[in-house]
Formats: structure tokens, C-alpha cells, sequence
């Protein structure tokens, strides 16, 4: 399972998702049954996006910095970014579904929301590891723009025909949204280390009594 942990007091990420997107709507997690939220604050949602190499570690330095002389401004992209996240979530969890058109209408105002106000460069770098990476300096705003590359992401699923891979666990207790990319189609799990594991573990138990 990729986790990254950034401080050992926090929740580490969990990055089972597949797609930047999914990854960041997994930012709204659970351990054992109980929800926990990864992003508790602007810090960590700078840890976050460092952590899935939107940001890299000068600008993550950067943001934490101005972030402490500009609190309200940092809570103000906080609040965005989550309100974000509940749309992608509904679209994660009910986009591919007849029923979930009121969930992509949703999304797609949201998405539009946030790219009509962005102002910026659209860039393509190369990355560490050698590859390309599409990259967004913002204007203006430096914390708004943040969301950016989450929301290009999302709107890549959808021009893609992406939507229609994308799953919950099937376990219902587990709240991890990813995209099934398996030729047979046949991903349930978000992650065979903890939920694939535990319902396997429970079948053999279930086999045993019988
Ligand atoms: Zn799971």
C-alpha cells in the first residue's frame, strides 16, 4: 500500500486511488469503521499535495510560510478545497450510475466553478524521475490555484470515459474511491493489504466453521 507519513502524530495518506482526483477524495478517510479527516488543516493539505508531487518541496516550504502570515487566506483555500472534495466524492461514488446525474451536474458547476476563476500558466515540466508532469502556476491567488491540477485531473476521467472504472470499495465500511484499470475489470478492493485482506480472512474463517 503507498502510504506517506509526514508526521508521525497524523493520519498518513493513503494514495491507493489510481488518479490524483481519487487520491485526493481519499483524503476523507476511515480507519477501523471511524471516519478521519487526513486534511485537518492547511499545513497538512500542503503536505498532501507535496506528498503526491503537485507541489515540490521548495513551494510546499514556500506555501507553509505564507500561510502563516496569511491565516484567513490559507482557511479560505482550505474550505474550498473540501467543498471541492464533496463533489468529487459524490461524482466518484454515483457519477457512473444512471441515478448519478445530479451528482455530475454538480461536479461539472463546481469543476467550472474553479476553472473559470483561475487565472495562470499552464506548464509542462519534467518531473525527477525523468517523465513529463503538466504543471499550473497561478496568478494572484497562490492558495486558490492549489486546487487546479486536483480539478484537471478529474476533468481528464471525464474526457477520457474514465468515469465508468471508477469504484468504491466493496467494503462498506471503507469510504476509498479508485479506478478499477485491470483488464478483467474486476478491482474491488482499495487495497488488498487491509480491506482485501480482511474480507478474505473473513471468507476462510466463514469456510472453516462450515
Ligand atoms: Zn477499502
Amino acid at each position: 500500500m503507498a502510504l506517506r507519513r509526514t508526521s508521525s502524530s497524523e493520519p498518513p495518506f493513503v494514495l491507493v486511488g489510481g488518479r490524483l482526483w481519487l487520491d485526493f477524495v481519499n483524503t476523507d478517510d476511515a480507519r477501523l469503521g471511524e471516519r478521519v479527516e487526513t486534511i485537518a488543516s492547511f499545513e497538512r493539505y500542503v503536505d498532501w499535495l507535496a506528498a503526491t508531487g503537485v507541489v515540490d518541496a521548495d513551494r510546499a516550504t514556500a506555501l507553509q510560510r505564507r500561510a502563516v502570515e496569511q491565516p484567513s487566506g490559507a482557511a479560505a483555500a482550505l474550505v474550498e478545497a473540501r467543498r471541492m472534495r464533496a463533489a468529487l466524492r459524490s461524482l466518484a461514488e454515483q457519477g457512473r450510475s444512471d441515478s448519478g446525474a445530479r451528482a455530475r451536474e454538480h461536479a461539472l458547476s463546481e469543476i467550472n466553478r474553479v476553472l473559470g476563476r483561475s487565472a495562470g500558466t499552464r506548464r509542462v515540466e519534467t518531473t525527477d524521475a525523468g517523465g513529463y508532469a503538466r504543471s499550473f502556476v497561478a496568478v494572484g491567488d497562490a492558495f486558490g490555484g492549489l486546487i487546479i491540477p486536483i480539478v484537471e485531473s478529474a476533468v481528464d476521467s471525464l474526457v477520457n470515459g474514465e468515469l465508468a472504472r471508477v469504484r468504491s470499495c466493496a467494503d462498506r465500511r471503507c469510504p476509498r474511491v479508485f479506478v478499477d484499470v485491470t483488464r478483467s475489470h474486476t478491482r474491488r478492493w482499495c487495497d488488498m493489504a487491509t480491506c482485501g485482506n480482511r474480507a478474505k480472512a473473513l471468507r476462510s474463517r466463514r469456510k472453516h466453521r462450515a
